[in-house]
């Protein structure tokens, strides 16, 4: 119940970004999206997580904690 937050549209700093199912490349299951610490496809099932990198990211991202 705690993987209801898979599928959504929200703001993000520049814009809107539309997520996308994306299926766990392990178990086939769909993943979750997180943005904290780092940007991660996160599978609830099986626990695979894969990291998102940007590669037309322009500007920096800045460490904080959160
Ligand atoms: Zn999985």
């Amino acid at each position: 119940m705690s993987w209801v937050h898979n599928l959504y549209e929200y703001d993000y700093e520049k814009g809107t970004i539309r997520l996308k199912n994306k299926k766990c490349p392990r178990c086939g299951s769909i993943m979750a999206h997180h943005m904290v610490p780092v940007e991660r496809w996160h599978c609830g099932k099986c626990g695979y997580t894969e990291f998102v990198t940007k590669k037309s990211s322009s500007k920096k991202r800045r460490k904080k904690k959160e």
